[in-house]
Protein backbone atom coordinates (compact mmCIF):
# COMPACT_ATOMS: atom_id res chain seq x y z
CA UNK A 1 0.00 0.00 0.00
CA UNK A 2 1.14 3.78 -1.06
CA UNK A 3 2.84 5.20 2.17
CA UNK A 4 1.37 8.66 1.18
CA UNK A 5 3.61 10.46 4.05
CA UNK A 6 7.00 8.46 2.88
CA UNK A 7 6.02 9.23 -0.92
CA UNK A 8 6.19 13.00 0.05
CA UNK A 9 9.30 12.74 1.50
CA UNK A 10 10.98 10.72 -1.02
CA UNK A 11 9.56 12.88 -3.38
CA UNK A 12 10.69 16.39 -2.08
CA UNK A 13 13.95 14.92 -2.32
CA UNK A 14 14.23 14.56 -5.78
CA UNK A 15 15.36 16.69 -8.85
CA UNK A 16 12.77 18.40 -11.17
CA UNK A 17 13.53 21.44 -13.21
CA UNK A 18 12.03 24.59 -12.24
CA UNK A 19 9.16 25.48 -13.95
CA UNK A 20 10.23 29.27 -14.78
CA UNK A 21 14.15 28.57 -14.69
CA UNK A 22 14.45 25.11 -15.85
CA UNK A 23 17.37 24.98 -13.61
CA UNK A 24 17.05 21.55 -11.87
CA UNK A 25 15.69 21.85 -8.24
CA UNK A 26 14.39 19.27 -5.50
CA UNK A 27 10.53 18.98 -5.87
CA UNK A 28 8.96 21.36 -3.47
CA UNK A 29 4.88 21.07 -3.33
CA UNK A 30 2.98 24.09 -5.13
CA UNK A 31 -0.22 24.69 -2.89
CA UNK A 32 -2.53 23.06 -5.25
CA UNK A 33 -0.16 19.69 -4.95
CA UNK A 34 -0.45 20.10 -1.33
CA UNK A 35 -4.47 20.09 -1.74
CA UNK A 36 -4.21 16.70 -3.80
CA UNK A 37 -1.95 15.36 -1.47
CA UNK A 38 -4.35 16.29 1.22
CA UNK A 39 -7.35 14.77 -0.40
CA UNK A 40 -5.81 11.49 -1.41
CA UNK A 41 -4.92 11.19 2.37
CA UNK A 42 -8.08 11.87 3.58
CA UNK A 43 -9.61 8.66 1.26
CA UNK A 44 -7.19 6.28 2.68
CA UNK A 45 -8.29 7.24 6.24
CA UNK A 46 -11.10 6.24 5.46
CA UNK A 47 -9.88 2.95 4.12
CA UNK A 48 -10.87 3.46 1.02
CA UNK A 49 -9.26 3.11 -2.46
CA UNK A 50 -7.92 6.26 -3.80
CA UNK A 51 -9.80 7.43 -6.66
CA UNK A 52 -9.72 10.85 -7.94
CA UNK A 53 -10.93 12.70 -10.93
CA UNK A 54 -8.98 15.65 -11.62
CA UNK A 55 -10.37 19.00 -13.56
CA UNK A 56 -8.05 21.62 -13.57
CA UNK A 57 -6.71 24.41 -15.62
CA UNK A 58 -3.39 24.50 -17.75
CA UNK A 59 0.14 23.52 -16.06
CA UNK A 60 -0.47 23.48 -12.38
CA UNK A 61 1.82 20.44 -12.03
CA UNK A 62 -0.66 18.07 -11.14
CA UNK A 63 0.60 15.55 -13.93
CA UNK A 64 4.04 15.19 -12.52
CA UNK A 65 2.76 15.25 -9.09
CA UNK A 66 0.71 12.28 -9.51
CA UNK A 67 3.85 10.58 -11.69
CA UNK A 68 5.49 11.30 -8.30
CA UNK A 69 3.64 9.46 -5.89
CA UNK A 70 3.51 6.59 -8.88
CA UNK A 71 7.42 6.23 -8.50
CA UNK A 72 7.39 6.32 -4.65
CA UNK A 73 5.08 3.65 -4.71
CA UNK A 74 7.36 1.46 -7.19
CA UNK A 75 10.38 2.30 -4.84
CA UNK A 76 8.65 1.55 -1.43
CA UNK A 77 6.87 -2.14 -2.74
CA UNK A 78 8.15 -5.03 -4.41
CA UNK A 79 5.54 -6.64 -6.92
CA UNK A 80 3.69 -3.78 -7.93
CA UNK A 81 3.01 -2.37 -11.47
CA UNK A 82 2.68 1.51 -12.59
CA UNK A 83 0.74 2.70 -15.15
CA UNK A 84 0.48 6.21 -17.04
CA UNK A 85 -1.16 6.57 -19.67
CA UNK A 86 -1.12 9.60 -21.91
CA UNK A 87 -3.35 11.15 -24.77
CA UNK A 88 -0.62 10.92 -27.39
CA UNK A 89 2.30 9.67 -28.31
CA UNK A 90 4.37 13.51 -28.01
CA UNK A 91 2.72 14.02 -24.96
CA UNK A 92 3.17 10.36 -23.40
CA UNK A 93 7.09 10.95 -24.16
CA UNK A 94 6.84 14.47 -22.16
CA UNK A 95 4.84 12.96 -19.38
CA UNK A 96 7.66 10.14 -18.57
CA UNK A 97 10.74 12.79 -18.84
CA UNK A 98 9.33 13.27 -15.14
CA UNK A 99 9.70 9.86 -13.45
CA UNK A 100 12.84 9.55 -15.77
CA UNK A 101 14.47 12.77 -14.52
CA UNK A 102 13.14 11.87 -10.75
CA UNK A 103 15.31 8.91 -10.64
CA UNK A 104 18.78 10.70 -11.00
CA UNK A 105 18.19 11.67 -7.58
CA UNK A 106 17.54 8.13 -6.38
CA UNK A 107 21.21 7.04 -5.93
CA UNK A 108 21.81 9.61 -3.30
CA UNK A 109 19.10 7.66 -1.28
CA UNK A 110 20.85 4.81 -1.69
CA UNK A 111 18.51 3.09 -4.34
CA UNK A 112 20.41 2.25 -7.76
CA UNK A 113 18.45 1.43 -10.43
CA UNK A 114 19.10 -0.51 -13.77
CA UNK A 115 18.51 1.74 -17.21
CA UNK A 116 15.84 2.70 -18.23
CA UNK A 117 13.99 1.66 -21.05
CA UNK A 118 12.18 4.43 -23.41
CA UNK A 119 8.41 3.15 -21.73
CA UNK A 120 9.22 1.36 -18.87
CA UNK A 121 11.35 1.85 -15.03
CA UNK A 122 12.15 -1.33 -13.10
CA UNK A 123 12.18 -0.97 -9.93
CA UNK A 124 14.42 -4.21 -8.45
CA UNK A 125 13.28 -5.69 -4.93
CA UNK A 126 14.21 -9.05 -3.23
CA UNK A 127 10.80 -10.17 -3.73
CA UNK A 128 10.01 -9.41 -7.53
CA UNK A 129 10.49 -6.37 -9.34
CA UNK A 130 8.27 -3.58 -9.79
CA UNK A 131 7.56 -1.93 -12.52
CA UNK A 132 6.54 2.20 -14.09
CA UNK A 133 5.54 2.11 -17.63
CA UNK A 134 4.20 4.73 -19.51
CA UNK A 135 1.48 4.03 -22.83
CA UNK A 136 -0.63 5.73 -24.81
CA UNK A 137 -4.42 5.69 -24.55
CA UNK A 138 -4.76 4.07 -28.36
CA UNK A 139 -2.05 1.70 -27.13
CA UNK A 140 -3.72 -0.04 -24.60
CA UNK A 141 -7.08 -0.82 -25.95
CA UNK A 142 -7.62 -4.74 -26.03
CA UNK A 143 -4.49 -5.04 -23.64
CA UNK A 144 -5.71 -7.00 -20.90
CA UNK A 145 -4.69 -9.41 -18.79
CA UNK A 146 -1.97 -6.96 -16.63
CA UNK A 147 -3.29 -5.54 -13.45
CA UNK A 148 -2.17 -2.35 -12.00
CA UNK A 149 -2.07 -0.76 -8.45
CA UNK A 150 -1.08 2.42 -9.70
CA UNK A 151 -3.26 4.14 -12.86
CA UNK A 152 -2.56 7.64 -14.36
CA UNK A 153 -5.00 8.88 -17.03
CA UNK A 154 -3.62 11.89 -17.98
CA UNK A 155 -5.28 14.50 -20.28
CA UNK A 156 -7.87 11.72 -20.19
CA UNK A 157 -10.79 14.41 -21.88
CA UNK A 158 -9.02 13.90 -24.87
CA UNK A 159 -9.19 10.02 -25.50
CA UNK A 160 -11.00 8.80 -28.11
CA UNK A 161 -14.42 7.50 -26.63
CA UNK A 162 -15.35 5.82 -23.73
CA UNK A 163 -13.33 2.35 -24.93
CA UNK A 164 -9.86 3.28 -23.13
CA UNK A 165 -11.87 4.44 -19.69
CA UNK A 166 -13.57 0.95 -19.73
CA UNK A 167 -10.66 -1.06 -20.38
CA UNK A 168 -8.11 0.80 -18.32
CA UNK A 169 -10.11 1.30 -15.06
CA UNK A 170 -11.01 -2.69 -15.39
CA UNK A 171 -7.09 -3.30 -14.57
CA UNK A 172 -6.99 -1.64 -11.63
CA UNK A 173 -8.62 -4.27 -8.66
CA UNK A 174 -11.18 -3.06 -5.95
CA UNK A 175 -9.12 -2.77 -3.42
CA UNK A 176 -7.82 -0.49 -0.54
CA UNK A 177 -4.28 -0.56 -1.65
CA UNK A 178 -4.88 0.55 -5.54
CA UNK A 179 -4.54 4.22 -6.85
CA UNK A 180 -6.39 5.48 -9.65
CA UNK A 181 -6.10 9.23 -10.78
CA UNK A 182 -7.66 10.53 -13.96
CA UNK A 183 -7.06 13.78 -14.39
CA UNK A 184 -7.54 16.72 -17.31
CA UNK A 185 -8.05 20.16 -18.83
CA UNK A 186 -12.19 19.89 -19.66
CA UNK A 187 -12.96 19.52 -23.66
CA UNK A 188 -16.06 20.48 -23.55
CA UNK A 189 -19.32 18.09 -22.63
CA UNK A 190 -19.95 16.50 -25.77
CA UNK A 191 -17.56 14.61 -28.15
CA UNK A 192 -14.02 13.08 -26.94
CA UNK A 193 -14.68 15.27 -23.97
CA UNK A 194 -17.97 13.71 -23.14
CA UNK A 195 -16.22 10.70 -21.31
CA UNK A 196 -14.34 12.53 -18.95
CA UNK A 197 -17.65 15.21 -18.37
CA UNK A 198 -19.73 12.33 -17.48
CA UNK A 199 -17.53 10.71 -15.30
CA UNK A 200 -16.39 14.19 -13.41
CA UNK A 201 -20.02 14.72 -12.87
CA UNK A 202 -20.37 11.18 -11.14
CA UNK A 203 -17.94 11.91 -8.80
CA UNK A 204 -19.32 15.99 -8.18
CA UNK A 205 -22.94 14.04 -7.98
CA UNK A 206 -21.65 11.66 -5.55
CA UNK A 207 -22.73 9.00 -7.57
CA UNK A 208 -19.65 7.34 -8.06
CA UNK A 209 -16.48 6.31 -5.40
CA UNK A 210 -14.15 9.22 -7.24
CA UNK A 211 -13.47 12.18 -5.39
CA UNK A 212 -13.86 15.46 -7.49
CA UNK A 213 -11.42 17.69 -7.54
CA UNK A 214 -11.39 20.88 -9.16
CA UNK A 215 -7.98 23.37 -9.70
CA UNK A 216 -8.76 26.42 -11.27
CA UNK A 217 -5.86 28.72 -12.25
CA UNK A 218 -7.52 31.34 -9.03
CA UNK A 219 -5.63 28.17 -6.94
CA UNK A 220 -2.43 28.19 -9.14
CA UNK A 221 -0.01 31.11 -7.76
CA UNK A 222 1.77 31.35 -11.43
CA UNK A 223 -2.08 32.72 -12.80
CA UNK A 224 -1.41 36.52 -10.93
CA UNK A 225 -0.37 39.62 -12.19
CA UNK A 226 -0.34 43.28 -10.60
CA UNK A 227 -3.48 44.13 -9.07
CA UNK A 228 -2.91 47.80 -9.90
CA UNK A 229 -3.79 46.76 -13.53
CA UNK A 230 -7.71 45.68 -12.61
CA UNK A 231 -7.61 48.73 -10.85
CA UNK A 232 -10.90 49.43 -12.62
CA UNK A 233 -12.41 45.75 -11.89
CA UNK A 234 -15.24 44.35 -12.07
CA UNK A 235 -16.17 45.30 -15.60
CA UNK A 236 -17.94 42.31 -16.78
CA UNK A 237 -19.87 39.31 -15.43
CA UNK A 238 -16.83 37.02 -15.08
CA UNK A 239 -15.09 39.58 -13.34
CA UNK A 240 -17.64 39.77 -10.90
CA UNK A 241 -18.13 35.96 -10.32
CA UNK A 242 -13.94 36.06 -9.57
CA UNK A 243 -14.22 39.08 -6.68
CA UNK A 244 -17.45 36.90 -5.41
CA UNK A 245 -15.07 33.92 -5.27
CA UNK A 246 -11.94 35.37 -3.82
CA UNK A 247 -12.45 38.71 -2.50
CA UNK A 248 -13.40 39.43 0.86
CA UNK A 249 -17.78 39.89 1.56
CA UNK A 250 -17.79 43.42 1.23
CA UNK A 251 -15.35 43.98 -1.33
CA UNK A 252 -13.23 46.71 0.66
CA UNK A 253 -10.44 46.26 -1.85
CA UNK A 254 -8.15 47.01 0.22
CA UNK A 255 -7.45 43.46 2.24
CA UNK A 256 -5.15 40.69 1.26
CA UNK A 257 -8.49 38.50 -0.24
CA UNK A 258 -9.36 41.44 -2.46
CA UNK A 259 -5.64 41.95 -3.21
CA UNK A 260 -5.54 38.66 -4.39
CA UNK A 261 -8.57 38.67 -6.05
CA UNK A 262 -6.97 42.06 -8.11
CA UNK A 263 -4.33 39.52 -9.40
CA UNK A 264 -6.11 37.62 -10.80
CA UNK A 265 -8.49 39.97 -12.56
CA UNK A 266 -5.44 41.11 -13.94
CA UNK A 267 -4.00 37.87 -14.82
CA UNK A 268 -7.33 36.80 -16.28
CA UNK A 269 -7.20 39.90 -18.80
CA UNK A 270 -3.79 39.39 -19.53
CA UNK A 271 -4.43 35.87 -20.43
CA UNK A 272 -7.36 36.18 -22.57
CA UNK A 273 -5.60 38.35 -24.85
CA UNK A 274 -1.62 36.76 -24.54
CA UNK A 275 -2.81 33.15 -24.23
CA UNK A 276 -6.62 32.52 -25.63
CA UNK A 277 -6.32 35.15 -28.56
CA UNK A 278 -9.33 36.79 -27.03
CA UNK A 279 -11.52 34.54 -27.25
CA UNK A 280 -13.02 34.20 -23.54
CA UNK A 281 -14.77 30.57 -24.05
CA UNK A 282 -10.94 29.33 -24.66
CA UNK A 283 -10.09 30.54 -21.84
CA UNK A 284 -12.96 29.18 -19.73
CA UNK A 285 -12.01 25.77 -20.86
CA UNK A 286 -8.12 26.17 -20.61
CA UNK A 287 -8.37 28.37 -17.33
CA UNK A 288 -11.47 27.95 -15.46
CA UNK A 289 -12.39 29.66 -12.48
CA UNK A 290 -15.02 27.20 -11.38
CA UNK A 291 -15.45 23.56 -12.90
CA UNK A 292 -19.02 24.98 -14.20
CA UNK A 293 -16.94 26.94 -16.45
CA UNK A 294 -14.74 24.84 -17.81
CA UNK A 295 -17.25 22.55 -19.84
CA UNK A 296 -18.65 26.13 -21.55
CA UNK A 297 -21.41 27.33 -20.14
CA UNK A 298 -24.76 27.12 -22.30
CA UNK A 299 -25.49 30.63 -25.01
CA UNK A 300 -29.28 31.39 -23.20
CA UNK A 301 -28.47 30.00 -19.33
CA UNK A 302 -31.91 29.73 -17.27
CA UNK A 303 -30.52 31.24 -14.67
CA UNK A 304 -29.08 34.73 -14.90
CA UNK A 305 -25.89 35.18 -13.62
CA UNK A 306 -26.76 37.23 -10.50
CA UNK A 307 -29.10 34.14 -9.53
CA UNK A 308 -25.79 31.60 -10.59
CA UNK A 309 -23.98 33.88 -7.97
CA UNK A 310 -25.99 33.44 -5.18
CA UNK A 311 -26.66 30.01 -5.09
CA UNK A 312 -22.76 29.26 -5.94
CA UNK A 313 -22.47 31.20 -2.29
CA UNK A 314 -24.24 29.23 -0.80
CA UNK A 315 -22.59 26.10 -1.22
CA UNK A 316 -20.95 24.09 1.21
CA UNK A 317 -20.34 20.24 2.02
CA UNK A 318 -22.50 17.76 3.30
CA UNK A 319 -22.58 17.00 6.70
CA UNK A 320 -23.25 13.26 6.49
CA UNK A 321 -23.48 10.19 3.66
CA UNK A 322 -25.14 7.70 4.80
CA UNK A 323 -28.01 5.31 3.84
CA UNK A 324 -31.71 4.89 5.68
CA UNK A 325 -32.61 1.87 7.41
CA UNK A 326 -35.27 0.30 9.34
CA UNK A 327 -34.16 0.56 13.47
CA UNK A 328 -34.75 -2.75 14.47
CA UNK A 329 -33.38 -1.80 18.02
CA UNK A 330 -35.54 -1.97 21.17
CA UNK A 331 -34.81 1.95 21.52
CA UNK A 332 -36.76 2.28 17.95
CA UNK A 333 -39.08 5.44 17.66
CA UNK A 334 -42.83 3.29 17.07
CA UNK A 335 -43.49 6.16 15.26
CA UNK A 336 -40.44 6.85 13.12
CA UNK A 337 -38.12 3.86 13.08
CA UNK A 338 -35.53 4.81 10.55
CA UNK A 339 -32.00 5.68 11.28
CA UNK A 340 -29.15 7.24 9.30
CA UNK A 341 -26.46 4.70 8.65
CA UNK A 342 -22.95 5.97 7.92
CA UNK A 343 -21.38 5.13 4.74
CA UNK A 344 -19.25 6.79 3.04
CA UNK A 345 -20.69 5.18 -0.86
CA UNK A 346 -23.63 5.73 -0.43
CA UNK A 347 -25.27 8.55 -3.04
CA UNK A 348 -27.76 9.67 -0.33
CA UNK A 349 -25.92 13.33 1.25
CA UNK A 350 -27.00 14.72 4.31
CA UNK A 351 -26.70 19.07 4.79
CA UNK A 352 -29.46 19.06 7.73
CA UNK A 353 -30.67 16.10 10.10
CA UNK A 354 -34.64 16.32 10.46
CA UNK A 355 -36.25 18.76 13.51
CA UNK A 356 -38.95 18.05 15.38
CA UNK A 357 -41.55 20.61 14.56
CA UNK A 358 -40.25 21.63 11.22
CA UNK A 359 -42.03 20.72 7.82
CA UNK A 360 -40.48 18.62 4.82
CA UNK A 361 -40.76 18.80 1.46
CA UNK A 362 -39.58 16.27 -1.06
CA UNK A 363 -39.49 16.47 -4.74
CA UNK A 364 -38.72 13.18 -7.02
CA UNK A 365 -37.91 12.10 -10.65
CA UNK A 366 -37.92 8.40 -11.35
CA UNK A 367 -35.31 7.61 -14.40
CA UNK A 368 -36.42 7.61 -17.16
CA UNK A 369 -34.11 4.78 -18.45
CA UNK A 370 -34.07 5.22 -21.85
CA UNK A 371 -30.60 4.01 -21.70
CA UNK A 372 -28.81 3.35 -18.29
CA UNK A 373 -27.79 7.24 -18.56
CA UNK A 374 -30.42 8.16 -16.19
CA UNK A 375 -30.77 8.80 -12.82
CA UNK A 376 -33.26 8.56 -9.95
CA UNK A 377 -33.16 11.35 -7.35
CA UNK A 378 -34.61 12.64 -4.42
CA UNK A 379 -34.51 16.47 -2.90
CA UNK A 380 -35.55 17.25 0.58
CA UNK A 381 -36.24 20.87 1.05
CA UNK A 382 -36.94 22.59 4.97
CA UNK A 383 -40.04 24.31 4.75
CA UNK A 384 -39.19 26.69 7.86
CA UNK A 385 -35.52 27.77 6.79
CA UNK A 386 -35.64 27.09 2.99
CA UNK A 387 -32.55 24.94 3.52
CA UNK A 388 -31.50 21.85 1.23
CA UNK A 389 -31.47 18.85 3.99
CA UNK A 390 -30.40 16.01 1.96
CA UNK A 391 -29.93 14.94 -1.77
CA UNK A 392 -30.14 11.22 -3.16
CA UNK A 393 -29.07 9.88 -6.43
CA UNK A 394 -28.17 6.83 -7.98
CA UNK A 395 -29.21 4.46 -10.80
CA UNK A 396 -32.17 2.58 -9.31
CA UNK A 397 -35.53 1.48 -10.45
CA UNK A 398 -38.87 3.11 -9.65
CA UNK A 399 -39.77 0.03 -6.51
CA UNK A 400 -36.69 0.84 -5.06
CA UNK A 401 -37.21 5.13 -5.35
CA UNK A 402 -40.30 4.32 -3.74
CA UNK A 403 -38.64 2.32 -1.24
CA UNK A 404 -35.97 5.75 -0.84
CA UNK A 405 -38.76 8.09 -0.26
CA UNK A 406 -40.65 5.92 2.14
CA UNK A 407 -37.33 5.56 4.48
CA UNK A 408 -36.68 9.60 3.57
CA UNK A 409 -40.33 10.73 4.20
CA UNK A 410 -40.65 8.90 7.65
CA UNK A 411 -36.94 10.17 8.61
CA UNK A 412 -37.89 13.99 8.07
CA UNK A 413 -41.04 13.75 9.89
CA UNK A 414 -43.22 12.30 7.46
CA UNK A 415 -42.12 15.17 4.64
CA UNK A 416 -44.63 15.85 1.82
CA UNK A 417 -43.51 13.69 -1.33
CA UNK A 418 -43.92 14.41 -4.45
CA UNK A 419 -43.07 12.38 -7.35
CA UNK A 420 -42.86 13.29 -11.32
CA UNK A 421 -45.42 11.55 -12.90
CA UNK A 422 -44.46 12.04 -16.58
CA UNK A 423 -43.21 8.87 -17.86
CA UNK A 424 -44.79 6.03 -16.46
CA UNK A 425 -41.83 4.74 -13.80
CA UNK A 426 -42.89 8.07 -11.83
CA UNK A 427 -46.22 6.49 -11.70
CA UNK A 428 -45.24 3.35 -11.26
CA UNK A 429 -43.02 4.98 -8.19
CA UNK A 430 -45.97 6.60 -6.78
CA UNK A 431 -48.65 3.82 -6.71
CA UNK A 432 -45.82 1.38 -4.68
CA UNK A 433 -45.45 4.19 -2.59
CA UNK A 434 -49.22 4.59 -1.78
CA UNK A 435 -50.03 1.27 -1.79
CA UNK A 436 -47.24 -0.75 -0.73
CA UNK A 437 -46.02 1.37 2.44
CA UNK A 438 -49.28 3.52 2.18
CA UNK A 439 -46.78 6.41 2.79
CA UNK A 440 -49.46 9.14 4.56
CA UNK A 441 -48.24 12.45 3.00
CA UNK A 442 -48.04 12.44 -0.97
CA UNK A 443 -48.31 15.54 -2.52
CA UNK A 444 -51.95 16.43 -4.04
CA UNK A 445 -51.84 18.96 -7.14
CA UNK A 446 -52.24 22.54 -5.43
CA UNK A 447 -53.78 24.21 -8.77
CA UNK A 448 -56.57 26.44 -9.46
CA UNK A 449 -59.03 23.90 -10.94
CA UNK A 450 -62.13 25.30 -11.12
CA UNK A 451 -60.50 28.27 -12.95
CA UNK A 452 -59.03 26.36 -15.81
CA UNK A 453 -59.10 27.08 -19.39
CA UNK A 454 -61.70 25.32 -21.41
CA UNK A 455 -60.59 22.30 -22.46
CA UNK A 456 -57.61 21.69 -19.94
CA UNK A 457 -58.31 18.54 -18.39
CA UNK A 458 -56.44 17.49 -14.90
CA UNK A 459 -55.14 14.03 -15.15
CA UNK A 460 -54.24 13.01 -11.92
CA UNK A 461 -55.14 14.81 -8.36
CA UNK A 462 -52.55 12.97 -6.62
CA UNK A 463 -48.89 13.81 -8.22
CA UNK A 464 -46.92 16.26 -10.27
CA UNK A 465 -47.26 16.41 -13.29
CA UNK A 466 -44.64 18.43 -15.60
CA UNK A 467 -46.78 20.19 -18.40
CA UNK A 468 -46.04 22.82 -20.71
CA UNK A 469 -48.25 24.84 -18.05
CA UNK A 470 -46.80 23.62 -14.92
CA UNK A 471 -43.04 23.51 -16.07
CA UNK A 472 -42.21 27.26 -16.10
CA UNK A 473 -43.88 27.52 -12.57
CA UNK A 474 -40.59 25.37 -11.33
CA UNK A 475 -38.22 27.52 -12.69
CA UNK A 476 -39.93 30.75 -11.75
CA UNK A 477 -40.27 29.87 -8.62
CA UNK A 478 -37.38 28.98 -7.57
CA UNK A 479 -35.00 31.79 -9.47
CA UNK A 480 -37.58 34.31 -7.33
CA UNK A 481 -36.91 32.45 -4.42
CA UNK A 482 -32.68 32.37 -4.82
CA UNK A 483 -33.18 36.02 -5.90
CA UNK A 484 -34.72 36.98 -2.79
CA UNK A 485 -32.30 34.87 -0.74
CA UNK A 486 -34.90 32.56 0.92
CA UNK A 487 -33.72 29.26 -0.65
CA UNK A 488 -30.14 27.60 0.32
CA UNK A 489 -29.01 25.68 -2.03
CA UNK A 490 -26.13 23.96 -0.53
CA UNK A 491 -25.71 21.06 -2.90
CA UNK A 492 -22.93 21.58 -5.73
CA UNK A 493 -24.84 19.11 -7.65
CA UNK A 494 -27.64 20.78 -8.07
CA UNK A 495 -26.01 24.04 -8.55
CA UNK A 496 -24.08 22.41 -11.67
CA UNK A 497 -27.54 21.66 -12.89
CA UNK A 498 -29.04 25.21 -12.45
CA UNK A 499 -25.83 26.20 -14.23
CA UNK A 500 -26.41 23.98 -17.85
CA UNK A 501 -29.80 24.49 -17.80
CA UNK A 502 -30.41 26.76 -20.81
CA UNK A 503 -33.60 27.99 -22.83
CA UNK A 504 -34.46 27.05 -25.65
CA UNK A 505 -37.73 27.74 -27.81
CA UNK A 506 -38.88 29.24 -24.77
CA UNK A 507 -38.70 26.13 -22.26
CA UNK A 508 -36.04 25.47 -19.99
CA UNK A 509 -33.65 22.55 -20.58
CA UNK A 510 -30.66 20.57 -20.00
CA UNK A 511 -29.64 19.78 -23.05
CA UNK A 512 -25.54 18.48 -21.78
CA UNK A 513 -25.85 16.53 -18.92
CA UNK A 514 -28.49 15.30 -16.13
CA UNK A 515 -31.34 17.10 -14.95
CA UNK A 516 -32.58 14.66 -12.30
CA UNK A 517 -31.45 16.47 -9.71
CA UNK A 518 -32.53 19.69 -10.84
CA UNK A 519 -36.17 18.24 -11.40
CA UNK A 520 -36.31 16.92 -7.83
CA UNK A 521 -34.97 20.26 -6.32
CA UNK A 522 -37.48 22.17 -8.15
CA UNK A 523 -40.66 20.17 -7.70
CA UNK A 524 -39.46 19.71 -3.86
CA UNK A 525 -39.37 23.54 -3.48
CA UNK A 526 -42.53 24.08 -5.23
CA UNK A 527 -44.59 22.14 -3.71
CA UNK A 528 -43.20 23.91 -0.23
CA UNK A 529 -44.11 26.69 -2.10
CA UNK A 530 -47.91 25.36 -2.55
CA UNK A 531 -48.25 24.03 0.41
CA UNK A 532 -45.81 25.37 3.75
CA UNK A 533 -48.16 27.59 5.16
CA UNK A 534 -46.30 30.51 5.89
CA UNK A 535 -44.57 30.20 2.23
CA UNK A 536 -41.26 28.80 2.35
CA UNK A 537 -38.41 29.95 4.59
CA UNK A 538 -40.78 32.34 6.17
CA UNK A 539 -38.56 30.89 9.43
CA UNK A 540 -41.45 30.31 11.56
CA UNK A 541 -42.22 27.58 13.23
CA UNK A 542 -45.42 26.47 13.13
CA UNK A 543 -47.93 25.44 15.82
CA UNK A 544 -48.59 21.62 14.53
CA UNK A 545 -52.25 21.22 15.82
CA UNK A 546 -53.01 24.76 14.59
CA UNK A 547 -51.24 26.31 11.74
CA UNK A 548 -51.69 30.06 11.04
CA UNK A 549 -52.61 31.03 7.35
CA UNK A 550 -50.46 33.83 6.72
CA UNK A 551 -52.43 36.08 4.68
CA UNK A 552 -49.98 37.96 2.86
CA UNK A 553 -48.19 34.57 1.53
CA UNK A 554 -51.76 33.19 0.91
CA UNK A 555 -52.31 36.19 -1.91
CA UNK A 556 -48.79 35.80 -3.43
CA UNK A 557 -49.80 32.64 -4.11
CA UNK A 558 -53.13 33.26 -5.69
CA UNK A 559 -51.67 35.97 -7.39
CA UNK A 560 -48.74 34.03 -9.28
CA UNK A 561 -51.32 31.28 -9.93
CA UNK A 562 -53.40 33.92 -11.55
CA UNK A 563 -50.62 34.67 -13.64
CA UNK A 564 -49.99 31.57 -14.63
CA UNK A 565 -53.93 30.70 -15.32
CA UNK A 566 -53.36 33.51 -17.98
CA UNK A 567 -50.19 32.16 -19.52
CA UNK A 568 -52.04 28.86 -19.88
CA UNK A 569 -55.20 30.25 -21.55
CA UNK A 570 -53.05 31.93 -24.13
CA UNK A 571 -51.23 28.89 -24.66
CA UNK A 572 -54.78 26.67 -24.90
CA UNK A 573 -56.25 29.50 -27.38
CA UNK A 574 -52.65 29.27 -29.40
CA UNK A 575 -53.39 24.85 -29.44
CA UNK A 576 -56.80 25.71 -30.64
CA UNK A 577 -55.47 28.22 -33.86
CA UNK A 578 -53.36 25.07 -34.47
CA UNK A 579 -55.73 22.78 -34.57
CA UNK A 580 -58.15 25.21 -37.12
CA UNK A 581 -55.17 25.48 -38.83
CA UNK A 582 -54.12 21.42 -39.31
CA UNK A 583 -57.89 20.53 -39.79
CA UNK A 584 -59.37 23.19 -41.32
CA UNK A 585 -62.47 25.01 -40.35
CA UNK A 586 -64.50 23.23 -37.78
CA UNK A 587 -68.03 21.32 -39.26
CA UNK A 588 -71.09 23.11 -39.62
CA UNK A 589 -73.01 23.07 -36.37
CA UNK A 590 -69.60 23.03 -34.40
CA UNK A 591 -68.89 26.30 -32.54
CA UNK A 592 -65.57 28.40 -32.84
CA UNK A 593 -65.48 28.50 -28.96
CA UNK A 594 -62.67 30.27 -27.88
CA UNK A 595 -61.18 31.77 -31.22
ZN1 LIG B 1 -11.39 43.14 1.25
Amino acid sequence: MINLDAAATLLSSLPIPDYQSQAMVNFRFKPSQVTLLNKFKAQRAKGLPIRAIICKSRRFGGSAFVDGIGLAHCVGEENVNAMIVAHRKDSAEALFRVPLTLIKGLPSTGYDLPEPTQKKITFPHPGGDSTLSIATAGDVLGGRGAAFSFLHLSEAAGYQGKAPFTSLLSTVPDHPSTFIVVESTANKKIGPGEAFYSMWCDAVYGKSEYDAIFIGYIDDILCRRDALEAKDAPVNEDEKDIISLVACDKFCGRCGKCHKALECVAWRRWAIVNKCQGDVELFHQEYPATWEEAFITPQNPAFTHDERRIARATIIEPIATGRLERDISPAADPGRPIILIPDDRSPLKVWKFPEERKHYYIGADAARGYDNKDYASAFVWCGETGETCARYASRINPESLAELLNFMGIYYFKAMVAVELTGNLGLWTQKVLRDTYQYPNIYKWKGRDDRQPVGYVTRTSIGWETTARTRPMLLDAFRTAIRFGRAKLYDAAALSQMEAAEMIEGKWEVRQGHDDILMAMLIGWLIGEQWHSAGMASSKLLDLENEPIDKKSEDRKVINNADLDVQGQVRAHWWKIQRYIKNGPPKPGARLDGI
